[in-house]
């Protein structure tokens, strides 16, 4: 038996006016899902228990099996474990994003965030970017004063870790929920030690804003990357072997290092495929053949598509809409079709992690729709994947129970 957990991030929404009142999964066109869905069962989970961050950091931990209650201790040593960084006693890990904040001579106390990922920078701009700030003298001094290092990675998320770090009462507020918002009352507060991580972001923006690399964006009609935001952050966490718990091993397959991290800190193969972005324009057809090259090594995969979530943050429905069908056609309907055409029985858990909505651009913890589908059966229910469909169905109070269902340890009937 192969099993494959599917997650479309931020695939669920409410009704959107511009279509019509429906949601984007309603509106986009998915006949091997709502093939699964017919034949197989759908209901409704909450992954983002309160009063916890609603987002991928506690929906992926739940649908991993871990219930975010015992286990989220912050995202950011999650994606720590990813890039191979090993938190020590008394470090703490922080998110470091490349942003946009608003042009203009208005002070930084006035201006608004405009994109929480730089207009999704590429790798190149993105290093670039970094060392801009790591080799300015004052930068680099009030970095060594906070015991704070910045790790480099060629996208907007940059990771930071703080030695003899104490986070208690400090309150760090995560960019994408506050687009358009003014950027300064967001800073960190609520202590004493938050000043140095807000003293660096105005710093940062203070030395991006006007520099060469900077404009260079701005010239080529990019999004500059003039800002940087500290959020995310979390103190060292271990979770549960999955082959213990499960029977077997895994590997997952995705272009972003928080779910990538859960997995590694599970104990399952972390996949990277090359030209895999987390955006629509992902490397399809790479991230096939890996989850295919996968299902011959182990019986338990995970194929993660950022696109959907990427595309609401950057208020494009179209995009969205688009990255769902392709996350059916160019993704579930080849895999399908191998798994049934090489006669492996399959079972599959496809769902969005949490709601991201177009109306906000942020995330939601309301119920999202599960699907559970078994080739080996036809229960004959009928119906669709969407979030109507799974309301209607069975609720699932706590998503880390859905790979019991997965695996057959429980059953919902
Ligand atoms: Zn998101």
């Amino acid at each position: 038996m192969k099993y494959l957990l599917v997650i479309g991030d931020g695939m669920a929404d409410n009704p959107v006016p511009q279509l019509d009142n429906k949601t984007p999964l309603q509106t986009a066109n998915i006949p091997t899902i709502d093939r699964m869905a017919a034949r197989g069962l759908v209901g409704h989970v909450i992954n983002c228990p309160k009063p916890l961050p609603a987002g991928s950091e506690t929906a992926i931990l739940s649908i991993f099996g871990c219930d975010p209650l015992r286990y989220f201790t912050g995202r950011s040593p999650m994606e720590a474990a990813a890039a191979g960084i090993r938190l020590l006693p008394g470090d703490a890990a922080f998110r470091c994003n490349l942003v946009t904040l608003e042009d203009g001579d208005q002070p930084l106390e006035k201006k608004k965030i405009l994109s929480h990922s730089a207009g999704s920078i590429d790798g190149e701009s993105a290093l670039e970017s970094v060392d801009v700030l790591l080799s300015e003298p004052r930068f680099a001094k009030a970095l060594r004063d906070a015991e704070i290092e910045i790790h480099r990675f060629p996208a907007f998320r940059q990771l930071a870790v703080q030695h003899n770090s104490n986070i208690e009462g400090i309150s760090f507020i995560p960019p994408h929920d506050h687009l358009g918002e003014e950027a300064s009352p967001l800073f960190p507060s609520g202590s004493e030690r938050a000043k140095p991580f807000a003293e660096l972001m105005r710093l940062a923006h203070e030395i991006l804003d006007r520099h060469p690399v900077t404009e260079k964006r701005r010239a080529a009609g990019k999004m500059p990357a003039n800002g940087i935001w500290f959020w995310a952050e979390g103190t060292a966490v271990e979770l549960p072997g999955f082959r213990e718990q499960y029977g077997c091993g895994g590997a997952v397959i995705s272009a972003v290092p928080l779910v990538h991290g859960i997995g590694v800190l599970r104990g399952l193969e972390m996949v990277e495929v090359e030209g895999a972005t987390g955006e629509l324009d992902t490397n399809f057809p790479g991230k096939l053949e890996a989850v295919w090259e996968k299902l011959q090594e182990y019986d338990f995969v995970c194929l993660h598509l950022e696109a959907p979530d990427e595309c609401t943050h950057n208020g494009d429905l179209t995009g969205k809409v688009q990255a769902i069908e392709w996350l059916d056609s160019r993704l579930v309907t080849p895999l399908l079709d191998r798994l049934e055409n090489a006669g492996l029985s399959h079972r599959v858990l496809l769902l969005s992690d949490h709601k991201t909505l177009t109306a906000t651009r942020g995330h939601d913890g309301d119920p999202v729709p599960f699907l559970l589908y078994d080739s080996r059966r036809d229960d004959g229910r009928g119906g669709v994947y969407d979030e109507p469909a799974g309301e209607n169905g069975p609720f699932i109070q706590n998503g880390s129970a859905l790979l019991d269902l997965l695996f057959e340890k429980t059953s919902l009937s």
